[in-house]
């Protein structure tokens, strides 16, 4: 067993809750044991991962007897991380998966949108890829409909394809109670309480422009 593991107690040790209390890995819900045990949920994914067997075997605290040196233990254990967020990304789409998200959306764990007028509406995880190694999770507000990325640097390092560009409107549209029905209201920028014109700035420029060109002939007739 790999050095990670040192300590643990064997006999209680659960990879599953291992990976969850990793740094940034709270947006992660449990996936049932009996869904993983499932091939049919799990078709495909041997494509996608090098070390499938190994891989799930890990995640379901099989052990297994084979020695491996370092480096292949290590590559072990990363693709049984790649393949817990595979297996995650579908299982938050069936019906116990969005119970468990919204178990964790109701205590706000996502974090809630920074906008102002959004006052604070709790957020959903969202890939805005469904391709793995692209993209970093992001957050969706169900008010203003806008991604924003995550506060902490703990989940830059979290793929958005484990919670794929499904999940959060799947989500909201199994609660729909939960969507808020108003757009959150517009920032309007103002100057001494007057809106600035949407022009305002394209006029600005071009005064700039005229006041820089003729101040550069002034120099050249000075010389
Ligand atoms: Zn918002």
């Amino acid at each position: 067993m790999n050095s990670d593991f040192d300590g643990q107690d064997d006999q209680n040790f659960c990879w599953v809750n291992y990976f969850l209390s990793k740094a940034g890995h709270n947006f992660f819900c449990k996936v049932e044991e009996s869904y993983i045990h499932d091939n049919f949920n799990l078709y495909g994914l041997n494509q996608q991962v090098p070390y499938y067997d190994q891989a799930l075997d890990l995640i379901c605290d099989v052990e297994d007897d084979d020695d491996y040196s370092e480096d292949h233990q290590e590559l072990i254990e990363n693709d049984a991380d790649v393949l817990y967020g595979l297996i995650h990304s579908r299982y938050i789409v069936t019906n116990r998966g969005l119970q468990a998200m919204f178990e964790k959306y109701k205590y706000r764990e996502f974090g809630e949108c920074p906008y102002v007028y959004c006052q604070n509406k709790p957020m959903l995880p969202v890939g805005i890829t469904d391709e793995k190694n692209k993209e970093s999770v992001k957050l969706y507000c169900p008010s203003c409909e806008r991604v924003y990325r995550p506060k902490s640097s703990r989940h830059e390092n979290i793929d958005g394809a484990y919670f794929g560009t499904t999940f959060a409107h799947l989500f909201f549209l199994t609660f729909p109670e939960l969507k808020p029905t108003q757009k959150p209201q517009t920032y309007v920028p103002k100057i001494y309480g007057f809106r600035v014109h949407e022009d305002a700035y394209a006029q600005s420029l071009e005064e700039k422009k005229q006041l820089i060109r003729s101040q550069s002939r002034t120099k050249r007739r000075i010389r």
